[in-house]
């Protein structure tokens, strides 16, 4: 057993499972989601018993040889609300819910904040149920009851979902978001997992990535001129999309200002992201080309941890770009930071807070780490653990952060393999929320995404989606565009002039 609190267990287990076959895939899932190198076939047993008898109460047991069973008798699911659909659904949460208590207990996995919730947008869920036409309470019920959510992770993702309501649009057309992607970075961080590359290393695929760009902007700002499709916000991300500066910075931004920007737009975000590449210079052509919100992104405030996690800039850097930022009238300042980071623990979030409490920041996003396999989490188990222990804590500390500072939470997702279990939220001052931040991740707008890696995402009526992608590689992405993108200019029309 290991004595870490991590949300997993490497150890390698047998299961012979004994259950109706239709709940196979559900049972072997939610074991795989805490045991990462279980197998099936032989071993302990692992017996799943379901009633499901139609009007009555629906039973489940689940009980791993050796170890007391878990049981549940579920009446609520008579209640008239329900639908048959909503019934089979039931089924498969109850034992999802019941194999993730019985392993959890037998194998000293803490229980997650999210229970069984393993998906990227809680609040996705939330939305759901409300477009069902389930009540604020029922949803609660069904969050803490279904899916064992912890009462203060339901007060959050409630708030939020609650509050978001207001941005959803009656199409999911009109207005649209654009994104713009800049795979490139003064260096890599040692926890990246984005499209980036370093400029020691591919600057010099920047000059026809560039081009290219401006190529793709413009086409895609004559269709949407064309048809008459309104954006609602322009976000330039990455990457370090300030990793151009200068003359090719003016030239994207005037581009897009003069294709997307209208009278609809209510945001033009630039992640600035790097502080280093935040000049004076870079904020004045920002402020003056329409840019309402840009983001600083120390991650931490500690000059020793920059250093180990690769970034090649300071604290200081950090503090001249948020004044560089202010002075140039750029109206809304985010700032992330990140918990978890590597030789961290409680005392460095707290100090890295406070300095960042001291710039005022409109909004502040605090992601927990998350690292991409199991197998890296294995391998930094031991660097991580003091940050595993104080996860929930340094979450808190941020939270109370951001209420002094007059935010609340806006929007949040989480990821595989994150800190503590926790999850990444969105925090702003009121009137200053990320509209991108909100429908890129509520996916109830289409999202058209230009340059490197973006991910165009074609939202319909229904909600349903079709995902398309610009390749990551910027030598790819110049050599490619002019042959794909007749394709995708053809299926954005057919999407958008419906
Ligand atoms: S700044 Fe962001 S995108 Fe660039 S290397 Fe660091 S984590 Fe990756």
């Amino acid at each position: 057993m290991c004595p870490i609190p991590i949300p997993v267990n490497f150890d390698e287990v047998w299961f012979k499972i004994e259950a109706p076959p239709e709940l196979l895939p559900s049972i072997e899932a939610a074991a795989r989601g805490l045991l990462p190198n279980v197998r099936f076939g032989e071993g302990k047993v692992l017996r799943v018993e379901v009633d499901d008898t139609p009007g009555r109460p629906l039973y489940c047991s689940v009980e791993l040889e050796g170890w007391p069973a878990w049981r549940v008798s579920d009446d609520e699911i008579l209640s008239p609300v329900y639908e048959e659909f909503h019934r089979t659904q039931r089924v498969k949460e109850r034992v999802r819910l019941g194999v993730n208590v019985v392993l959890r207990t037998a194998y000293d996995i803490p229980m997650s904040p999210w229970g069984i919730l393993v998906g990227v947008r809680p609040t996705k869920l939330v939305h759901n149920l409300f477009d069902q036409g389930f009540s604020a309470n029922h949803v609660e019920y069904i969050l803490r009851e279904v899916y064992a959510v912890s009462p203060e992770r339901v007060e959050l993702v409630m708030n939020t979902a609650k509050w978001q309501r207001q941005f959803f649009h009656a199409s999911p057309n009109q207005p649209v978001g654009v994104y713009i992607g800049i795979p490139f970075c003064p260096t890599r961080c040692s926890y990246c997992s984005f499209a980036s590359y370093p400029i020691g290393t591919h600057g010099h695929l920047i000059p026809k990535f560039f081009e290219a760009l401006c190529w793709e902007i413009e086409a895609v700002g004559r269709l949407f001129r064309r048809l008459g499709v309104a954006v609602e916000s322009i976000y330039f991300g990455g990457g370090t999309p300030t990793t151009f500066q200068g003359d090719q910075l003016r030239r994207l931004l005037d581009l897009s200002r003069r294709w997307f920007l209208s009278e609809v737009t209510s945001e033009f975000t630039v992640e600035a992201g790097r502080p280093e590449t935040i000049l004076e210079d870079t904020c004045r052509i920002m402020a003056e080309n329409g840019v309402n919100r840009v983001s600083v992104n120390p991650q931490t405030m500690n000059d020793a941890t920059l250093r180990r996690i690769r970034r090649a800039h300071t604290v200081d850097d950090t503090i001249k770009a948020v004044e560089r930022v202010r002075r140039a009238g750029i109206p809304i300042l985010n700032m992330d930071i990140i918990l978890g980071l590597p030789g961290e623990d409680i005392s460095h979030v707290e100090a890295t807070l406070k300095a960042i409490s001291e710039l005022a920041p409109d909004n502040l996003t605090v992601h927990s780490l998350a690292v991409k396999r199991a197998s890296e989490l294995r391998k930094n188990l031991e660097s991580m653990s003091i940050a595993q222990e104080q996860g929930e804590a340094m979450a808190q500390l941020s939270a109370q952060a951001a209420r002094e500072l007059g935010m609340e939470p806006y929007y949040l997702y989480r990821q595989r393999y994150i800190l503590g279990d926790l999850e990444n939220i969105g925090y702003a001052r009121p009137g200053t929320a990320s509209v991108y931040n909100v429908q890129m991740m509520e996916e109830r707008q289409t999202i058209v995404a230009l340059g490197g890696g973006g991910i165009t995402k074609l939202v319909s009526p229904d909600l349903s989606l079709v995902r398309l992608a610009n390749p990551k590689c910027p030598a790819t992405y110049a050599q490619q565009l002019k042959t794909t993108m007749p394709a995708k200019l053809w299926q954005l029309e057919q999407h958008l002039a419906v």
